[in-house]
């Protein structure tokens, strides 16, 4: 494959006006470049924005059966390639291949899913109070789109932006992380060959700073999609604010799974150490806090650290591997300051907090599986996201100050209960301040016919995925037709 890869505007293939580029290195071996990828700035973005404006006025008019035609047709080339582009996903995101597969499949399934939403596309039928007057909704594209997108579903993530975007009728212009920049290029050579028209989708790659911020502000762009970090979301929001764009923001989570007494304890083990460490923790649904009702707290952990003793960390590439390397020395640093920051707050590293260096781990970004106990909610540990395999333990008494514990921070993307009891289980849906609720299942494995997102400070009120997803992408119109040969005035005629 050739390494030099480049920008896709306007259905053409172009590098940075400036030349400079951007290396993508596989995280498990720095020696191991996947690709050169241009190093875009406003002015490559704005020749993105312009074809994505040319070709809007065509596209919002073709029919939106047609306009999902082409996503399906991605779906079913990605159901081909899913092995290729699963391992070099592992190559170059990380990430075990079981799970890169997962993440094709993800994208896979959410075509599908997309691509039927282009036959439903439902709006509402209403009565009129006037007689002789038909009342209905009807879907409008919110326009030119900015899709911004984080790193750890290299494939899922883009999809689930691209794919409502181009069926509500909307064109775009694709902006994706700067650490996986050639699983985005490979997903939009797909709709390349399914024949997407040009300018329809674009793609500009770069820095978030240099791409993504004149993108944001572009005034050519109408709605922006953004999923990452809390901190780039507020400027995001900020900006859009001021300009008055449509805007929908996915910033991660401090998510919390509850363990009551009555908990299949096996169960609820093997949820915290799958929802705490699969992606290294690095998936904005990670178990990154463990509320432990005191009557199992010292058996659920004893079995916790039996079950991450059996963690193995490498290469995704190896099949036993369950923990593979953090996206960067960046991240990596970062997570280690948190453990730090832990230890100093009082919590107790019970396994883990150290970087592994040794044979087999010398040219990549391994950590092993941390786990804290003593960890109290006002703690930093317990409230930032850490984005790294570290989970700690939080004591609770009862059900109501475990939900007053998973609720205490200023996230509120996913959270889990282990429990038997009918009535703690209902309680729990009720009380959670949470997008996401699992009960008896894990704080990960969002599916793709379910709304996705966040209350509080993970989100600004928006859903991706399941039907919701067409909301970020349109607007709403209300049609009224008045068959009366009368002018009927609304709340005066009788
Ligand atoms: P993460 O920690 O997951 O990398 P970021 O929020 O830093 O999260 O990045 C998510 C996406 O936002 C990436 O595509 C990145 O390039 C982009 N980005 C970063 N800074 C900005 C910005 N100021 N404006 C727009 N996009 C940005």
């Amino acid at each position: 494959m050739d390494s030099e890869h480049r920008n896709y505007v306007g259905g053409r293939w172009v590098d940075a006006a400036s030349g400079r580029t951007l290396t993508s290195l596989n995280p498990a071996d720095h020696d191991d470049v996947l690709g050169t990828f241009p190093a875009s700035a406003a002015d490559d973005v704005a020749r993105a924005v312009e074809a994505a404006r040319a070709a809007y006025p065509a596209w919002r008019r073709t029919p939106v059966p047609k306009r999902a035609d082409y996503v399906l047709r991605v779906g079913l080339i990605l159901e081909q390639r899913k092995e290729e582009l699963a391992r070099l996903m592992t190559r170059e995101m990380g990430k075990t291949l079981r799970e890169t597969r997962a993440d094709v499949q993800e994208g896979i399934d959410f075509c599908h899913y997309m691509a039927g939403e282009g036959r439903r596309f439902f709006g509402l039928t209403m009565p009129a109070e006037l007689p002789s007057k038909f009342s209905m909704t009807v879907r409008h594209p919110a326009g030119v789109a900015a899709l911004i997108t984080p790193w750890n579903f290299p494939i899922a993530i883009p999809l689930w932006k691209i794919a409502p975007a181009l069926v509500c009728g909307c064109t775009a212009v694709f902006k994706p992380a700067e650490d996986t920049p050639l699983l985005a290029t490979i997903l939009v050579q797909l709709f390349e060959e399914v024949g997407l028209p040009p300018g329809v989708l674009n793609l500009v790659h770069g820095l978030g700073e240099e791409a993504g911020a004149p993108l944001v502000e572009h005034p050519g762009i109408d709605v922006v999609s953004f999923t990452g970090s809390r901190e780039v979301g507020t400027i995001v929001a900020e900006v859009c604010a001021r300009l008055g764009k449509r805007c929908s923001l996915e910033l991660g989570g401090k998510n919390a799974l509850i363990v009551m007494p009555d908990a299949d304890l096996d169960l609820a083990v093997e949820a915290a150490a799958w929802g705490a460490f699969a992606t290294s923790g690095q998936r904005c649904t990670s178990t990154s806090r463990l509320i432990v009702t005191d009557e199992v707290r010292a058996e659920f952990t004893r079995r916790l650290l039996e079950r991450v003793a059996t963690m193995k960390v490498g290469s995704g590439l190896e099949p036993d591997v369950e923990l593979a390397p953090l996206i960067n020395a960046k991240q990596k640093e970062r997570v280690l300051e948190y453990v730090g920051v832990g230890t100093q707050e009082g919590a107790v590293v019970l396994t883990g907090g150290h970087e592994l260096t040794g044979p087999g781990y010398e040219r990549g970004n391994f950590l092993e599986p941390t786990v804290f106990d003593n960890m109290t909610p006002g703690m930093r540990i317990a409230q930032e996201e850490i984005f790294g395999p570290v989970t700690g333990i939080i004591a609770a008494s009862t059900l109501q100050e475990a939900i007053e514990i998973a609720n205490s921070t200023e996230y509120g993307l996913s959270c889990a209960i282990y429990t038997r009891d009918i009535g703690a289980t209902f309680i729990a849906i009720n009380e959670l301040e949470f997008g996401v609720v699992y009960v008896n299942a894990p704080t990960i494995g969002a599916e793709v016919q379910l709304p996705f997102g966040g209350m509080k400070g993970t989100g600004n009120g928006h859903r991706e995925a399941g039907p919701q997803a067409l909301d970020e992408f349109t607007e709403w119109k209300a049609v009224s037709v008045d068959f009366s040969g009368k002018v009927q005035k609304a709340q005066m005629d009788e």
